[in-house]
């Protein structure tokens, strides 16, 4: 196995977005994996109040075992698991952000929306 370093996405299973998003980490960032964690509508699921412990213990693997140093958490234009406006699109990904923030894993966080060009943009 290649060395290198990792970092962590955690984004919907869509299929057209696990590129955009990986390049865009590694274009950003001095990564050179991205452990991906998909689930539809994640960027639903991670800013509300249910049951996110599944979620933290796959990013603690990511965290732990690969040592990544970022968790990238991402919605998307035209999601079939989170079908809202773009507007609350973007309110997901920051409070989704804010409520990754709060696991405390001591990386950095960002937000990031992909649109309808299926190009990335950087929320938080
Ligand atoms: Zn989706």
């Amino acid at each position: 196995m290649a060395e290198g370093k990792f970092a962590t996405s955690i984004s919907c299973m869509d299929g057209r977005i696990q590129i955009p998003i990986n390049n865009w980490i590694k274009e950003n960032f001095p990564v050179d994996f991205v452990d991906t964690i998909t689930e539809p509508g994640v960027d639903k699921q991670v800013s509300s109040n249910g049951d996110l412990e599944s979620m933290k213990s796959k990013v603690g693997i990511s965290i732990n075992k690969h040592k990544s140093s970022l968790i990238a958490v991402s919605g998307h234009y035209d999601c079939a698991g989170n079908p809202v406006s773009n507007d609350e699109h973007i309110e997901h990904i920051k409070k989704g952000s804010e409520i990754i923030k709060s696991w405390n894993f001591g990386v950095t966080v960002v937000g990031l929306w992909v649109n309808k060009n299926w190009q990335v943009e950087k929320i938080v």
